[in-house]
């Protein structure tokens, strides 16, 4: 990630300090829970079924559990942790794409539930997802000023006489080549490909960006590239993102704070700087330990050890026990409350109780 540029501290709107800012947050979660169930089928069926005692209890995957988290405007938050914690699921009820089983979500300090039709539909474009693969999140039928443009003229943000100038700003903001606009995914490479995908959500002018592994599958030039353009947006149009990683080097070079999910749970909540200084929660401290350290010359890299459990039946008290070297009894018994342990650094681990 060498040719990322330092983007820690920036100028302008994104290097406003969110802990004094007074606006309320630009997306806050309010102990946000999603469960995911088979449930027995409705109806005559379904009670039929339970009556004669052949349906079973009901398979309910808990991918977010009590979650609080608000994103200011200018922040750039990370939110990482292994595959199945329940990052992307928390990214998609951020933006508005799936309900809460549980809590709130607010928009500018106001409830979501609350908002009539048209804030409620402004509010969901404010926030933008921009996804892992932009092939697949591309409809491979349409050609490239249809994707960028369709949204923007539906909602009004452009007419019919204005559409391709509009969509020609759009791609040039994100780096491309506004002739190319009459072509279809396939004949994109993958970076430009994820290029379309931003200035299709740029076209509805959001005020936050919920990326999912935007540069996951992307080779690690073209990551770079991808990043930067994130940070030019972010200082030209006072973007602001929550960008879900499971990649710490992608995070540490461009956020401003980050959040550390296990299995559905945030166990640690730091400025950048902080959290890569002095991570706390024994889970985050495994997880800076497998970035690999060229500095350190090592050949061996070390593992969290076990798999992560199952989010259908996750372990009591602190999920992380099973695989936490420094689990006592009341880990498996106790859920550690979430607390701050130095200015703007939260962990949620018994061994801060003094
Ligand atoms: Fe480990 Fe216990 Fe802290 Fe959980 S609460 S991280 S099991 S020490």
């Amino acid at each position: 990630m060498s040719e990322v540029r330092d983007v820690l501290s920036p100028p302008g709107p994104g290097g406003a300090n969110p802990a004094t800012a007074t606006a309320p947050p630009l997306v806050e979660l309010r102990g946000v829970a999603k469960r995911f169930g088979l449930q027995p089928p409705p109806g005559p069926v379904g009670r039929a079924l339970r009556r004669l005692g052949l349906s079973r209890a009901p398979v309910v995957t808990h991918a977010v559990d009590g979650v609080d988290l608000a994103v200011h405007a200018g922040e750039v938050v990370g939110l990482v942790g292994e595959s199945g914690c329940g990052k992307s699921t928390l990214g998609r009820i951020a933006a508005g794409l799936l309900p809460a089983t549980e809590g709130e979500v607010r928009v500018d300090g106001r409830p979501l539930e609350a908002l009539n039709g048209r804030d409620r539909l402004a509010a969901r474009l404010r926030t933008q997802m921009v996804f892992q693969d932009p092939f697949a999140s591309l409809n491979p039928r349409l050609r490239v000023s249809r994707i960028v443009g369709e949204a923007a003229l539906l909602h009004g943000l452009t007419d019919a006489a204005g559409l391709d100038d509009y969509v020609s700003a759009q791609l040039r903001r994100a780096g491309l080549d506004p002739a190319l606009r009459h072509r279809y995914p396939h004949q994109f490479s993958g970076g430009q490909r994820q290029r379309i995908g931003i200035a299709r959500a740029l076209a509805v002018q959001p005020g936050l960006l919920v990326c999912d592994e935007a540069v996951a599958a992307l080779d690690v030039s073209i990551q770079a590239q991808i990043l930067n353009l994130f940070m030019d947006l972010r200082d030209q149009l006072g973007l602001t993102y929550l960008f879900i990683s499971h990649d710490l080097g992608v995070v540490e070079h461009v956020c401003d704070r980050v959040v550390v999910m296990y299995l559905g749970r945030v166990v640690e909540s730091a400025p950048v700087e902080e959290l890569f200084a002095r991570p706390n929660h024994p889970y985050t401290q495994a997880l800076l330990a497998e970035i690999p350290s060229v500095a350190a010359r090592r050949t061996r890299f070390s593992s969290i050890c076990g798999e992560i459990p199952s989010p259908i039946s996750p372990p009591s008290g602190c999920h992380f026990h099973p695989r936490c070297p420094h689990a006592m009894p009341r880990c498996a018994t106790e859920v550690p409350r979430l607390r701050g342990i130095a200015v703007r650094h939260e962990s949620a681990c018994h061994l801060n109780d003094g």
